[in-house]
């Protein structure tokens, strides 16, 4: 490429009124040829503006136009070596790649070769396929392996090409410190083999590659891409310890965590750990995550009696996972809290698409039983229910507690047995205070008086001198139990045969 000061002859004017002129230090193309022969040969086959000769060499050399002058454009700017305008932003076909071919080598003349052969073919600044410096490859950390390739997060120091400025005015520039992935190709380990599966990697028009780069200590090529999250990164999130890039999610890296979590624990069962790992690098934040909890970290194990789903309240010691801090500075905790226990005969997945806070998987030593750490009512726990006094966790209702309160009913008992386990029965269901069905003894009611008789028995009125359960408060004062002492009642007449749960069927 050159710029030819006189330039190229053009006629300028219209019909009756050409002029001739010339189109002054226009951008040309320079062939030096070998042989006279094979000139003569060029000489009859192309548009040929001039023939100029090498001073110093002596060499005849042929001017012909430049091949890329219908891409030019002054909107592109200006190239710094030729002078002409721009291709492309930043980017001049004639003079570019040959320069990104230079001053630099893998040390192997294959690589070096293909990486080049993609260099002159590329079409744009932000295109370019380099060769990159082991070194300047740091924080390295594994985000995933599998039989066919391991997939690394790192961080590139010299960085990704990007092109800066506006219109006219473009400049080449770098996003220094950019996180990026870098993949490992099992079993393709010579230069050969490693290029022919990197050929078939970017068949895939969406498989972009920033370089190659070799591990000096293994030898091992390695492809260089684009950090697969790093459009979920957000300065709002906090820093990664490991890559040093921002956060997917507060306090959550999506390419380094997953894999830390599935390190350094082990059930001892595969199948569970697989299980486990599974969930575990489908997590898509710090709280989500599903751990396998050694049974001897729960504690204070207390069965909950007659409960339907055979809960066993537990305190985990380790504690549930929790993100503290604000913005941009979240941090990782755990806080030592009540965990609920049920036995693994229920589908976990089930429980994870209804969104359950799951904690995690257990098994039982002296049983061999797996259980499933969860907080069962985490979706019904709220701040303004207060605390429930027996699990130190959110209420899930004003003043009550969904797993502790039900079994903790204080029951009068009638002396019926059938009546008593009825009633027992719906205590346990109660989903709030103010729904709990009990027994009255009749010397509780005062003032009896029928008010009606028909078909369906007889009615009274009376006052019950204990009387309802309520609850008082509201959000921001908090909430309490009460009875509303004395109240006004109906009574309705029963016969014996109607005790049963149809009666209390209806009654709720
Ligand atoms: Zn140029
Ligand atoms: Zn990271
Ligand atoms: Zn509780």
């Amino acid at each position: 490429m050159a710029t030819w000061i006189d330039g190229i002859r053009i006629i300028k004017g219209e019909l009756m009124e050409y002029t001739q002129l010339r189109n002054e230090s226009y951008g040309v193309s320079l062939k030096i040829f070998r042989d006279l022969h094979s000139f003569i040969e060029k000489l009859e086959e192309n548009v040929v503006y001039g023939i100029t000769q090498n001073l110093e060499t002596n060499q005849y050399i042929m001017v012909i136009p430049d091949e890329f002058n219908s891409k030019r454009s002054d909107l592109n700017g200006k190239c710094i070596s030729c002078k002409q305008c721009n291709t492309s932003p930043a980017w001049c076909q004639s003079c570019d790649p040959w320069r990104t071919t230079q001053e630099w080598t893998s040390e192997n003349e294959i690589i070096d070769n293909f990486i080049k052969e993609l260099q002159f073919k590329a079409t744009g600044y932000e295109k370019v396929i380099e060769w990159i410096s082991f070194d300047r490859l740091t924080n390295l950390q594994k985000i995933r392996e599998d039989n066919s390739e391991i997939t690394f997060m790192a961080t590139w120091t010299d960085g990704i090409r990007i092109i800066k400025g506006e219109l006219m005015e473009y400049t080449q520039s770098r996003i220094e410190s950019y996180g990026v992935n870098f993949k490992i190709f099992r079993g393709f380990q010579t230069c050969n083999l490693f290029i022919e599966k990197l050929e078939n990697y970017m068949q895939l028009k969406e498989n972009v590659v920033y370089g190659i780069t070799q591990n000096p200590e293994t030898n091992q090529y390695i492809v260089v891409i684009p950090d697969e999250f790093n459009s979920r990164r957000s300065y709002l999130n906090g820093k990664c310890n490991s890559c040093k890039q921002y956060n997917t999610s507060p306090a959550w890296c999506q390419s380094c965590d997953p894999w830390r979590t599935t390190q350094e624990w082990t059930s001892k069962n595969e199948n569970i750990d697989n299980f486990i790992k599974e969930l575990q690098f489908k997590a898509t934040g710090y709280e989500k995550v599903i751990e396998w909890i050694p049974f001897n970290n729960l504690i204070n194990l207390q069965e909950i009696e007659e409960s339907e789903l055979g809960f066993v309240l537990a305190t985990w010691d380790k504690g549930i996972r929790e993100i503290k801090g604000e913005s941009v500075k979240y941090i990782q905790s755990r806080t030592m809290s009540s965990v609920d226990l049920i036995e693994l005969n229920y589908s976990i997945l089930e429980f994870l698409e209804n969104d359950y806070r799951i904690h995690g998987i257990t098994q039982n030593s002296e049983t061999g039983q797996y259980m499933l750490v969860i907080d069962f009512c985490n979706y019904k726990r709220k701040f303004v229910n207060g605390i429930c006094e027996y699990c130190k966790r959110y209420n899930t209702n004003p003043v009550w507690c969904q797993i502790c309160d039900p079994p903790k009913v204080d029951q009068k008992l009638s002396g019926n047995k059938n009546l008593d386990n009825c009633i027992k029965e719906f205590q346990l269901k109660a989903t709030a205070f103010e729904n709990i069905i009990e027994w009255i003894p009749y010397n509780r009611l005062s003032n009896i008086k029928e008010i009606n008789r028909g078909g369906f028995g007889i009615v009274y009125s009376s006052t019950w001198l204990d009387g309802k359960r309520t609850v008082e408060g509201d959000d921001s004062l908090g909430y309490v139990r009460h009875r509303k002492k004395p109240c006004e009642v109906a009574l309705k007449t029963l016969s014996g045969s109607q005790i049963n749960s149809e009666f209390l069927n209806e009654v709720s």
